[in-house]
């Protein structure tokens, strides 16, 4: 029931295996070849390579589903809901892991500039909504090496820089994309997702397109390693019932970790003055507005299930959260300036803004803090 799905690296089939199968050795029920399952379902480079190397060979998928009875037990192809897969006509679920889906659908939709704005508009990694960029998904298969897609996601050929783009929706937005270079229609149309300008794109969200063996139909998959924004295009792009409730159940479990939902680049400059301790858990960074956006993280407010910690270039304090804290506000507009006073200090100015300010409201409550504002 529970069985895990893997990607054949040499075949591309679609295996279902067992869930403690990972770090183990496999055969490709398809064809013979044997591989080792990653040990967790985070996409790495090589991951990338194989995924996309796996495009340059033909892949009849009615073969797939065939099994060879003789020799040692190879594993079974479970491709779900495997009637719809010689001909299908939308957007279905093809493979579900604990953190990234994969979709698959005729390429021919990539014509249709309603299906190519179906990703939704937060950060793909930390959920932001604001200070996004489009970035475009490559289907790669002709272009399909490893080496051409890095360079393309490395030189920002496709990411758009142009101001205002983000107020941009529908075929307005996609007639301002770049298309894929050297990509053959349809997989050269413009199919935006969004990252914020502090999130690391790589391999968050990884393009295929094979070609039917049979029927020489071409079609589309697309990994998406982030089961809530999975959620959110596959409801946008009309997928089955059975396909929705099981995205659904998969995201009830992914809970969003408030730590997860921190940029990167954020959070190693958090790390520099935030450590958890075991059993602690972290709820909320209210950046200090003092500093520039590309200087997030290197001061202002932490929140945890134990205690509060400033931090600044000049002073670092921490309180927890069983000590009464008084927070005064003055707010003008959208900018403020936050006064705390706990038991053993005070910090006189903190600039903040209307954002901060809600996240640790909320994270002062969430952690149990004796907070009094004014
Ligand atoms: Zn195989
Ligand atoms: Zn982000």
């Amino acid at each position: 029931m529970d069985e895990m799905q893997v990607t054949c690296p040499a075949c591309g089939a679609l295996l279902g295996v067992p869930p403690d199968a990972a770090g183990r050795s496999v055969r490709c029920g398809s064809c013979r070849h044997r591989f080792q399952i990653p040990a967790t379902d985070s996409l790495s480079e090589d991951d990338i390579a194989s995924l996309l190397d796996a495009a340059d060979d033909k892949v009849d998928l009615a073969e797939q589903a065939h099994v060879d009875a003789d020799e040692e037990p190879s594993l079974g192809s479970t491709i779900v809901a495997s009637e719809s897969i010689d001909r299908p006509t939308g957007v279905r679920l093809a493979k579900l892991g604990p953190s990234a889906a994969m979709f698959e659908f005729p390429a021919k939709l990539l014509r249709e500039a309603s299906f190519r704005c179906t990703m939704p508009r937060t950060c793909m990694r930390c959920g932001a909504r604001a200070h996004l960029r489009p970035h475009v998904i490559v289907f790669a298969s002709s272009l399909a090496d490893k080496e051409a897609l890095r360079s393309l996601l490395a030189s920002g050929v496709l990411i758009c820089c142009e101001p205002d783009i983000d107020r941009l929706y529908g075929a307005d937005l996609l007639k301002h994309l770049p298309h894929v270079p050297n990509a053959s229609p349809p997989a050269d149309q413009p199919m935006p997702y969004w990252m914020c300008d502090m999130c690391n794109p790589e391999g968050l969200v990884v393009g295929q397109i094979i070609e039917h063996a049979r029927t020489g139909e071409k079609i589309c998959r697309l990994r998406v390693a982030n089961i809530h924004r999975a959620q959110e295009f596959l409801t946008d792009a009309g997928g089955s019932e059975a396909d929705l409730a099981m995205l659904a159940k998969a995201s009830d479990v992914a809970q969003e970790n408030p730590w997860d939902q921190v940029p990167l680049v954020v959070r190693q400059r958090l790390e520099q003055w935030f450590k958890a301790e075991p059993d602690e858990h972290f709820i909320a960074y209210v950046p200090d507005r003092d500093l520039s956006r590309t200087e997030e993280g290197m001061a202002g407010l932490v929140v945890s299930d134990r205690r509060v910690v400033y931090h600044s270039h000049l002073r670092h304090k921490e309180a927890p959260n069983t000590e009464p804290i008084e927070l005064e506000l003055a707010m003008t507009r959208d900018e403020g300036l936050l006064k705390i006073r706990t038991v053993h200090w005070a910090v006189r100015r903190i600039a903040v803004d209307r954002e901060g300010v809600r996240h640790l409201r909320r994270a002062l409550m969430l952690g149990k803090f004796k907070a009094a504002w004014r």
